[in-house]
């Protein structure tokens, strides 16, 4: 059976894009559509895993692959007790939502990818390499990241020429190697690291980007091992490690971390405070703390 040839990691929409561009649909922008527009679901599970594999790829990639490859679902997996991850996985791969969750939200207030896509310059040309197109990676746009995990390069995000980046929002058939949606310029994008830089003490940023991406690989099996009651026995609570937390950070609060790790923020009567009270790569680099101590 012929399989497509798309790197681990790759999203969804990517191997979606790189699927239709090979002539396998009669319209891309059909299963980018069906794919999912970007939407905050409060709350809702099921991206319907094995119809998009089905209704996309026509089986040849699995609803399975979707979700362990091309999808953040490896990642929200590795901070839930393993029962409720069986239980999750099973819900996204059955579940009849007829929207396949671009953006992998998982919960309406804790985006994992960024509103502006990112690529690695390296990942770009062995992805050229190896299958004649170039991949947007899930690694690349979590909003915190500014460097490819694997290669340890800043990571582009805007068009020399028209300054702008190419948007997830656009659900356009783009891939990691076109020329610039917006002005037509050849691709070739400035360093994201420029315009936004690492905004945490650079120890605790690649720490937690070398975490998260070894969740995504599902690889970080000592998260799941982290013992709060082990470390209560020895007198450290959560407000100890948390505390440790927001000092690695250099942080004062949970809301100033928050803004460091670019997790969505709101004002409330003039107080700053989360959308969502526990987003997951805020439970990340806390756990990241915990499981030092
Ligand atoms: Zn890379
Ligand atoms: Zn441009």
């Amino acid at each position: 059976m012929d399989h497509p040839q798309v790197p681990r990691f790759a999203t969804t929409l990517s191997v979606v894009n790189a699927w239709g561009r090979a002539g396998h649909f009669g319209n891309a922008r059909v299963a980018n559509e069906r794919a999912g527009f970007p939407r905050h679901f409060d709350h809702q599970f099921g991206w319907a895993a094995d119809q998009l594999s089905k209704f996309a790829f026509a089986g040849r990639i699995s609803g399975d692959a979707l979700m362990d490859q091309h999808s953040h679902l490896p990642l929200q997996l590795s901070i839930m007790a393993a029962n409720d991850a069986v239980e999750m996985r099973n819900g996204m791969r059955s579940a009849d939502m007829h929207k396949y969750h671009q953006l992998n939200q998982f919960f309406a207030w804790d985006p994992l990818e960024a509103p502006n896509l990112r690529r690695c310059p390296t990942c770009v040309e062995e992805d050229l390499a190896r299958y004649g197109v170039a991949h947007w990676r899930l690694h690349h746009q979590w909003p915190f990241t500014r460097h490819c995990a694997e290669h340890r390069t800043p990571l582009q995000q805007a068009c020399v020429r028209c300054k702008k980046s190419p948007f997830v929002e656009k659900v356009a058939i783009q891939l990691a190697h076109d020329d610039c949606l917006l002005c037509g310029h050849h691709a070739h994008f400035t360093p994201l690291i420029d315009e936004s830089p690492v905004k945490g003490p650079a120890e605790a940023y690649w720490s937690l980007l070398d975490l998260a991406f070894r969740a995504l690989k599902g690889e970080a099996l000592e998260i799941r091992s982290f013992d709060e009651a082990a470390l209560r026995r020895r007198g450290i609570t959560m407000d100890h490690v948390v505390s440790k937390t927001l000092t690695r950070w250099n942080c004062r609060s949970g809301v100033e971390l928050a803004a460091k790790l670019d997790i969505v923020v709101q004002e409330d009567n003039g107080a700053r405070k989360l959308k969502n009270a526990s987003p997951l790569m805020m439970k990340l680099a806390v756990l990241n703390c915990g499981l030092e101590m």
